[in-house]
């Protein structure tokens, strides 16, 4: 019971290189160049913003030839872009690394291998009930198959640490320019490897997701400022001129705003987080964070809270099955970070007001429970004000008002809403620096979930404060 409480929301963090990051910031690379700002793509930003340089990038691609075996003057240009790659990122090879090009169909084949094998069952189903819960996905979508489609139409690249084997999208021969940066992306992958072994730095099946996609950021912030930098130093300009110059964004456009937040976070606040650190110290100060890697999403929104370490508070919940009532199972537990906070906002009202609302935040568990077919979530928050904790109050409650809209029944006071709606029963009580939030499917349970929330509030802040 109790490994199936710790089991991990999502195993597959995985290393890839992104049509649509990497377009965006070889463009805003070469763009930089004749003195346009740097167009990097933000949580909020609009995939269709990119959709002119990213189309070039995927007609590109396309236009290359079906998958052949490696030619040996192929073989001669991978060598090329590893010793050129690792000179730039100052890590030297300490093993040869074998590649693989793939097409579209073949890059599927293998994410399903790849699913099958570090996707776990009840990771799915807890992914699957907790964003539905959540209100971040539709019943009628399948978190499975959303995150196949969009790996599918994004992913270009992708290293696997568990076979130290490295993909590119692309035909053998020629080896283009946007298939070589690709490979000099993934090839720093490898490097992080055999460096400081990313089985160790990012391990599978995390009990603490949020600190998971933080160390993400770091590992895709160091490849895609690598990979910027090689593209900029090798390329000729005609070549950095045709990079980023097509691609296809319609998956991405219509893909559920928590899912798209979660793929660009470690290429975008990531990248943002590294460039700082090798302002400072170059790659010798990119090292050192892999030894002392951000502990949240917290840590690498707000960079300066990474400098300071700024800890995540630990915040626990007991089993809830029993308080929740009979046949009530726990099916996991996990952190929900400022990431995910932000997206639960936002996805209910604007960018600006879930930046602010997700600010300040200092811990946060959730509790998945089952019954048969039905869900309850129990979310206990901690932040660092009690200011911080009010505006995050207010905000998640006027979300729950837009998700639900007239067919919501809610009560409110200062300090509590409760929402009525078909199939929910809602509670979120503040109570000094805390939020909790429980989300069940009958009044029943919502009650019972909601009356333990009342009376462990009380408890939490007393010897703290
Ligand atoms: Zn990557």
């Amino acid at each position: 019971m109790l490994v199936s409480v710790m089991a991990a929301r999502r195993a597959l963090l995985l290393l890839v290189s992104l049509l649509l990051a990497g377009a965006l910031t070889l463009a805003g690379l070469s763009f930089q160049q004749q003195g346009t700002p740097l167009p990097v793509a933000s949580l909020q930003a609009e995939p269709a913003d990119a959709r002119p340089a990213v189309q070039r990038l995927a007609d590109g691609l396309a236009t290359l030839d079906p998958a052949g075996p490696i030619a040996q003057s192929v073989a001669a240009d991978l060598e090329r872009v590893e010793a050129a790659t690792a000179d730039l990122r100052h890590l030297q090879p300490a093993a040869t690394v074998s590649t693989d090009f793939l097409d579209q169909p073949q890059l599927r084949d293998l994410f399903v291998q790849i699913f099958d094998r570090d996707y776990l069952p009840e990771e799915r189903e807890t992914d699957q009930r907790l964003l539905v819960t959540l209100g971040l996905l539709r019943p009628d979508q399948d978190i499975v198959r959303e995150w196949l489609d969009l790996y599918q139409e994004q992913v270009i690249g992708l290293y696997d640490s568990d076979t130290k084997k490295l993909y590119v999208v692309a035909d053998a021969s020629p080896l283009g320019p946007e298939a070589r940066v690709t490979f000099s992306h993934e090839y720093v992958h490898a490097l992080q490897d055999q460096h400081f072994s990313l089985a160790t730095v990012a391990p599978k099946h995390p009990d603490n997701q949020d600190r998971s996609l933080a160390v993400h950021a770091l590992i895709e912030g160091d490849a895609t400022l690598s990979m910027a930098i090689y593209a900029t130093r090798q390329l000729t300009t005609d070549e950095l001129a045709q990079l980023g110059q097509s691609g296809e964004t319609s998956h991405l456009a219509q893909t559920p705003l928590v899912l798209r937040a979660e793929l660009l976070f470690p290429y975008d606040d990531g990248l943002r987080l590294v460039r700082q650190l090798y302002s400072r110290g170059g790659f010798g100060a990119v090292d050192q964070a892999f030894a002392d890697p951000p502990q949240s999403t917290e840590q690498v929104l707000h960079p300066e809270k990474y400098d300071q370490r700024e800890a995540p508070e630990p915040v626990e919940l007991p089993d809830l099955g029993p308080t929740a009532g009979d046949e009530w199972q726990v099916l996991s537990s996990n952190t929900l970070g400022e990431l995910y906070l932000r997206v639960l906002i936002e996805q209910y009202s604007t960018p600006a007001t879930a930046r602010v609302a997700a600010a300040g935040w200092g811990g946060d568990r959730w509790e998945l429970l089952t019954r048969g077919e039905q869900t309850a979530l129990v979310l206990r928050t901690v932040w660092d004000t009690e200011r911080d904790a009010q505006e995050f109050f207010s905000a998640y409650a006027q979300g729950l008002q837009a998700r639900f809209g007239p067919q919501a029944q809610a009560e409110r006071s200062a300090d509590q809403v409760r929402l009525r709606a078909p199939g929910y029963w809602i509670s979120v009580r503040q109570h000094a620096r805390g939020v909790d939030v429980a989300i069940a499917p009958d009044a029943g349970t919502g009650e019972r979930l909601d009356e333990w929330m009342s009376q462990s509030a009380d408890l939490r802040f007393e010897s703290a404060e």
